[in-house]
């Protein structure tokens, strides 16, 4: 990982492993755009297409959730 990449990791105070950032709150395409350099690395994300939260661990893909991409 680039150490850019890791400063803003370490400056989250969220635990990291899995290469996700294990946050709680899901987190939408807009706000992630506020951390140009993590934006593929949220676990918990708010689907582009439906709104819904989805954990990227079990499903979907970048900003879109399992039943979006179908
Ligand atoms: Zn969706």
């Amino acid at each position: 990982m680039e150490e850019s990449v890791r400063q803003v990791i370490d400056g989250l105070s969220l635990p990291f492993f899995n290469d996700l950032i294990q946050n709680q709150d899901a987190i939408s395409y807009s706000d992630s755009l506020q951390k140009p350099l993590v934006i593929l690395r949220w676990r918990h994300r708010v689907c582009q297409t439906c709104s819904d939260s989805f954990d990227i661990s079990r499903e979907g893909r970048f900003y879109r959730c399992g039943r979006c991409l179908i």
